[in-house]
């Protein structure tokens, strides 16, 4: 590696082993004499690599015969509308978390669909923020899903329980932390994530749907948003995002062989515990959420001394330290400590961070 750390939220780093395989094989894969991305999806080789890809992800997740995994397009805003589209049949409605950002982005976009009740659960104090627990959010029992998003990308939240539901389905927005622990994939009806942050490129959507979910599609639902539709076709109703899934794959190979999400788990934690520890202790940078619902994947941090936001910023870049800036929506900064980056790379920041503050001074 160049000691060139990517910190951005999305497109984000992959794992430097599969950018030197998908490198090797870039135009010659598996002696085919062509590029992956120059097969027909239809041919039994990608067949094959897709069949394969899905086999990894269904053990690393320990998916469940009676969910269907599927690759689409239209990334994680795709999902927005294709999720009511499938799932809010006529006369009922859908609860919406709203926790940030994301999720009321999503329960936006559902309401042109459906009837959605939102439930705002956001908590402003006096120098923090923080969601209410889902044990406390108010749900209704005929609902045809609850929707909520367990990491907020832009806000740094991440709420890591789940609502007791009585039998309504949980749709759960996992753009920004899927395979990042352990879930237990029962406990949903429907995962979603686009694939930038920790699968692969963009351009590649996951869903993961329990069987009985599907089939209940809006009259207009376009085809290629149609689950049913695509789970009969293995996610090849029309030609899926070839080269994206094949990174996916090698990505799913990469944590396969790194001991898979238990051990992701662990790195991600000593990962943001060094990264939260230092700026709670620097008295240079706060966080601003609480600290039970910090994320693990995205650590939002602002400078006390908003003026040396640039200069931070710029010197951050020199020590090849890029894409730390925020949110347009929350401004500071924002460093995304997916499961591609190494600890390396957040031992990296926290040493930049203490020399900048101390320069400062
Ligand atoms: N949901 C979450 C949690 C996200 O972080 C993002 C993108 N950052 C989206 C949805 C939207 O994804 P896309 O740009 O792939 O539509």
């Amino acid at each position: 590696m160049s000691g060139i750390f990517n910190f951005c939220a999305g497109p984000a780093m992959l794992p430097h082993e599969v950018m030197i395989k998908a490198q090797q094989e870039f135009i010659n894969w598996q002696d085919t004499g062509c590029s992956v991305m120059e097969l027909s999806h239809r041919s039994k080789e990608f067949v094959a690599l897709a069949s394969q890809a899905e086999a990894d992800l269904r053990q690393l997740l320990n998916i469940p015969e009676n969910y269907k995994v599927l690759f689409c397009h239209g990334g994680g805003r795709g999902q927005f509308s294709a999720v009511p589209l499938n799932l809010l049949s006529k006369g009922k409605s859908a609860d919406y978390i709203v926790s940030g950002s994301w999720s009321k982005a999503a329960a936006k976009e559902a309401a042109q669909y459906g009837d959605i009740n939102i439930l705002d659960i956001t908590q402003e104090h006096t120098d923090s923020k923080s969601v209410l627990a889902p044990q406390d959010w108010q749900l209704n029992k005929a609902a045809a899903y609850v929707h909520f998003c367990p990491n907020e990308t832009v806000d740094g939240i991440e709420i890591f329980d789940l609502p007791e539901t009585h039998g309504v389905p949980i749709v759960a927005d996992m753009s920004s932390t899927i395979l990042s622990h352990e879930i237990d994939v029962t406990k949903f009806g429907l995962i979603y994530a686009g694939a930038q942050k920790n699968i692969g490129p963009s351009g590649l959507t996951l869903v993961i749907v329990r069987e009985d979910l599907l089939g209940n599609a809006a009259k207009g639902t376009p085809a290629i948003m149609n689950y049913r539709l695509l789970a009969e076709n293995d996610s090849m109703y029309n030609t899926p995002p070839t080269y994206a899934w094949y990174l996916a794959g090698l990505v799913f190979k990469w944590l396969k062989g790194i001991g898979g999400v238990a051990e992701i788990a662990k790195r991600n934690q000593a990962k943001a515990q060094l990264l939260y520890q230092y700026i709670d202790n620097s008295g240079f940078y706060y966080n601003n959420v609480v600290v039970e619902q910090r994320s693990l994947m995205n650590v939002p941090f602002w400078l006390q001394d908003e003026s040396l936001n640039a200069r931070f910023l710029a010197q951050a870049e020199q020590q090849g330290l890029l894409a730390l800036k925020g949110h347009r929506m929350v401004g500071g900064m924002r460093a995304s400590i997916y499961n591609a980056m190494p600890i390396e790379g957040v031992k990296a920041l926290v040493a930049f961070m203490d020399k900048f503050a101390a320069e400062q001074s």
